[in-house]
Parts: structure tokens; C-alpha cells; sequence
């Protein structure tokens, strides 16, 4: 597809590209009446066809797991209480509309710290990114800029106009390694993320338990009346997972008292993921500023672009 000089461009529909555009679609919003060079047409190249989003393949669970209470908080356990409270600005704005966008708001109990109890929020990752791309789509609409979606990989932007772009290439990025990235100081490694899932109809409420110290936890949702549990994934795990190397995880939970599914019933869940450094700066900028680089948070995939976001959209739209 051939771009202007006027367009932004977005390369990436994962979460980070996503919350990236969205927050700079109301940056726009706020400056409609009386900015000088107002945006016409936002193109979105998403690989997902090719290359499956690190966010469809996510366990989806934004927690704090107590960063919160850190007296002595690091910049990166700062970044992840500031992200949380913009995801519960996010989830009052739009459940205000009383419409359901793939997110609840349930209670995280840790079972080796039975004291610690905090809120937790579940995604539905399809169904969220979705309606992400519907309140985009819809908020454009009103400014009246043009919104395409195109099912296309971009490996250099010698060819293409902009205005300003937003890469959002998630693990991927370590991959296509990308010419218009030279300036990213980019490290880390793929890894893989894997979780088990069940289906069933029973009539619970939906939770989160964690193992601090087995570092993995266990969910039901009751939206999607799913059981997920992981995320295992290190360095002795294979990059394909089977489901018998994760009957460990299964026997640890169903030891803590849940009457869990039989074995048999669960499917594995598993997707690629960008383990970075937290010291790392997750959002790099070109020096004429008209890039914003979001090449994944590892971890926190689901919370971090919720600051990250808004981040690349202030920077990039200053006027
Ligand atoms: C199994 C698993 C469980 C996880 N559990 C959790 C969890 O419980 N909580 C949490 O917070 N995080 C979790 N994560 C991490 C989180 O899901 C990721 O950090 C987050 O989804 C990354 O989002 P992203 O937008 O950066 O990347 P992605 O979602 O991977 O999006 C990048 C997109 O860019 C596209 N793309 C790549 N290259 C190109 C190109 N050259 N041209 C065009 N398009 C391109 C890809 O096709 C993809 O659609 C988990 C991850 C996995 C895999």
C-alpha cells in the first residue's frame, strides 16, 4: 500500500501498538480544533497472519504481585504502579459504557504469603484486542481520519512515507532486526511463554492465585470460563513445549486443594516472548523524533503499555 507523507504509521497490532495508537488517538482528539497540521490517514501493518502476536498467545494477567508495597521502589517497579493505575483509569473509562471489552477486575491471592491480596485484571486477549481496534476505528472516525489495516511485514522504511511511525514489532524485533532500528540499543533474547488450559461450564468466580515461589499462577475466568496455568518457561524447557513436561505444574496446583479438570482435558498455550533487561529503556525514539520504537516488556506485556503508550504518544505529538 502506498503511503503520504501526512500518514502515521503503525507496524504492529499487538498490545503495545495498539495502546500506542490508541492514546495517541486521544492526544489527537484533544488538539482536533485547532492543530496546524491535523493527521488524515493512520495505516496499520500488522504481521499477525504471519508472525502470531505475543499477545494472543498471552496469559493475559496484569498484577502487581506487590511491587506496590516496595519502600524502596526500583524505576521499573515505579513504571509498573504508574501502568497499573493508568489500566484502572482505562477499565473505569469504558466500563462506565457498560459494554464488555475484555478485561474484569478480580482478587490476585498469593498462597505463600497468605496475607497479600491485591487486584488483579484478567484479558481476554482476542476479544480485547478487538475492541481496541473497534474504540480506535470509531474515535478516528469522528476526527474523520482514515484507518486501514493492512496484513503486511514491513522490513525497512526506505520506501515508505510517514509522518510519524510507531514499531510495535514485539520478540519479533530480535528476528527482523529491522534497518530504521539501528539507533535502538536493542539486547535480549527470545523465549518461549507457555500456559495449560481447560474449558469448563462450572458456575465459579473468576480468580488469580500465584506461587511466589514456584513463580507461576493459576486463573478461572469466569467471561470466558477458562482454567489457565503458567506461564512455564525456562531455560531447561524446550522451545516446543508438550503437555507432559507441564504435568509438574498441574500436580502442584491440584495439591493446593482446587478440583481441577482431569489432565487429559488441558491444551497447551504457548507463544514466543521478548526477554529484555528491566534496566533496559522499553521505548527508544529515532533522534528526529519521528519513530517510537516498543519492542516488548517481557513480563508485564499486558501492563507496561498502558504507560509506555501514552509515553510514545506525548513524545511523539508534542505539537
Ligand atoms: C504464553 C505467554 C504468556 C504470557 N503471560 C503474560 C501475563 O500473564 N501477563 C503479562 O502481562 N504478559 C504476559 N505475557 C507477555 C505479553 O503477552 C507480551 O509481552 C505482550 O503481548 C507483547 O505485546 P507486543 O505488542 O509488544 O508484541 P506482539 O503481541 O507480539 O505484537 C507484535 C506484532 O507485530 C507483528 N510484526 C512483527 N514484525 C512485523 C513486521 N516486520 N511487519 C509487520 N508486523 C510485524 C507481529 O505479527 C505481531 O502481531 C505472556 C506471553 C506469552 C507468550
Amino acid at each position: 500500500m502506498k503511503t503520504t507523507e501526512n500518514d502515521v504509521i503503525v507496524i504492529g497490532g499487538g498490545i503495545g501498538g495498539l495502546m500506542a495508537l490508541y492514546y495517541s488517538a486521544k492526544k489527537w482528539e484533544m488538539k482536533f480544533s485547532h492543530s496546524k497540521n491535523p493527521i488524515k490517514r493512520v495505516v496499520l501493518f500488522d504481521g499477525s497472519d504471519f508472525f502470531p502476536s505475543s499477545s494472543i498467545a498471552s496469559s493475559a494477567v496484569a498484577a502487581l504481585r506487590g511491587a506496590q508495597n516496595n519502600p524502596n521502589p526500583s524505576p521499573y517497579s515505579q513504571d509498573l504502579v504508574n501502568s497499573f493505575q493508568k489500566l484502572n483509569e482505562f477499565f473505569q473509562e469504558h466500563q462506565e459504557n457498560s459494554f464488555f471489552i475484555g478485561i474484569e477486575k478480580v482478587k490476585l491471592t498469593d498462597i505463600d504469603r497468605p496475607m497479600m491480596e491485591e487486584v488483579a485484571f484478567l484479558f481476554n486477549p482476542p476479544q480485547f484486542l478487538n475492541f481496541l481496534k473497534t474504540l480506535i476505528a470509531s474515535k478516528l472516525k469522528q476526527l474523520e481520519i482514515e484507518f486501514f489495516i493492512r496484513p503486511e511485514l514491513i522490513s525497512s522504511l526506505e520506501n515508505i512515507k510517514y509522518y510519524r511511525c510507531i514499531s510495535a514489532l514485539g520478540a519479533y524485533s530480535l528476528i527482523f532486526k529491522p534497518d530504521y532500528m539501528k539507533q535502538c540499543d536493542l539486547e535480549g533474547k527470545i523465549v518461549q511463554g507457555t500456559y495449560l488450559y481447560c474449558e469448563s461450564q462450572e458456575k465459579r468466580p473468576s480468580f488469580v492465585v500465584q506461587s511466589h515461589l514456584q513463580k507461576n499462577s493459576m486463573s478461572y475466568s469466569s467471561l470466558t470460563k477458562l482454567w489457565k496455568m503458567g506461564v512455564a518457561s525456562n531455560e531447561r524447557t524446550s522451545l516446543i513445549p508438550n503437555k507432559e513436561d507441564l504435568f509438574g505444574l498441574y500436580q502442584f496446583w491440584s495439591a493446593q486443594n482446587f478440583s481441577l479438570p482431569p489432565f487429559e482435558e488441558w491444551k497447551v498455550k504457548t507463544g514466543v516472548r521478548h526477554k529484555i533487561s528491566r534496566k533496559l529503556p522499553r521505548v527508544f525514539f529515532s533522534e528526529d523524533h519521528k519513530i517510537a520504537h516498543f519492542h516488548g516488556a517481557y513480563k508485564n506485556g499486558y501492563l507496561l503499555p498502558f504507560l509506555d503508550g501514552q509515553k510514545i504518544a506525548n513524545e511523539l505529538f508534542r505539537d
